[in-house]
């Protein structure tokens, strides 16, 4: 059971350090998609409450009218958002991605990045920026795969169709592979498929510091025969990965971005 908290925040537009981004929009706090690898859980350890990843969400009510205030004079890139999924489903219920959005400066470059089909409602509201970049995150499309580590957002496949009817739209698309589960995530059939609905595909490396535990939990259980493999992970693996993307972004003619930390090829402002 998600415990939802409404609150008022002091602010919810703040400088990124994110590669090529410049702002960072943050409504809401916590999030029910509750990805077993999570990057975005040490929020809990700045709760007084002692609610575990995936079972709080804060709502921040006055987003909407913060934003208005706080984006009137701001130029650059702004994302949304890095603690939480802009459309997971509590955004049925409070529109607040929608309603700041409907208030953002539309001077400035939105990008969105998701993993739920919801991100299709508010096709109109993107229409109000000339700049703005689409992203879903496709990390397997093996849907069995996907509910082990995903287990509340949208399906790979409902993903895949979202960024379909994006580009019939007319808007740039991105697709986010990251993380790669390694010897999980199927690079040749995400290319193949994913290609024909996107501009630009990015990678990124798995980063097993935030949830180690949870992740080894879930190889365990689920693919047992990973553990050790999951234990020898190597900056050679991941060489090999880049390479690999590489050779497929020339096969299928895609422009490519890695953001790999293992490489190196991760470079914070
Ligand atoms: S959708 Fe993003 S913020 Fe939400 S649990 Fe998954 S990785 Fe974390």
């Amino acid at each position: 059971m998600v415990k939802i908290h409404e609150v008022r925040a002091k602010s919810v537009l703040h400088k990124t350090k994110i590669p090529g981004e410049d702002w960072v929009i943050n409504h809401y706090s916590g999030c029910m998609h509750g990805c077993i690898y999570c990057y975005a859980r040490f929020v809990c350890r700045w709760r007084k409450q002692n609610e575990k990843w995936g079972e709080f969400v804060d709502v921040k009510i006055n987003a909407p009218e913060l934003i208005a205030k706080e984006s009137k004079s701001k130029t650059g890139s702004v994302i949304l958002c890095t603690s939480a999924d802009p459309y997971q489903p509590i955004e049925r219920k409070y529109q607040l991605t929608r309603r700041v959005l409907q208030n953002l400066n539309p001077k400035m470059k939105l990008g969105i990045l998701t993993k739920s089909d919801l991100v299709l409602r508010d096709v109109d509201v993107f229409r109000r920026f000339k700049n703005c970049e689409l992203g879903l995150t496709i990390t397997t499309l093996d849907e069995n795969i996907k509910k082990v580590f995903e287990p509340f957002s949208s399906s790979s496949h409902a993903r895949l169709e979202a960024l379909k009817k994006l580009k019939q739209e007319g808007f740039y698309t991105y697709a986010f592979i990251g993380p790669i589960l390694p010897y999980l995530t199927d690079l040749e059939e995400i290319f193949r498929e994913v290609s024909p609905f996107i501009d630009l595909f990015m990678f990124e490396d798995l980063n097993l510091t935030p949830a180690k535990k949870e992740i080894f939990e879930a190889i365990k259980k689920n693919f047992p025969g990973l553990e050790d493999k999951y234990r020898n992970l190597s900056k050679e693996f991941w060489l090999k990965k880049e390479k690999e993307i590489k050779g497929l972004g020339k096969d299928f003619n895609k422009p490519i971005k890695i953001y790999f930390k293992h490489t190196g090829s991760l470079k914070f402002r």
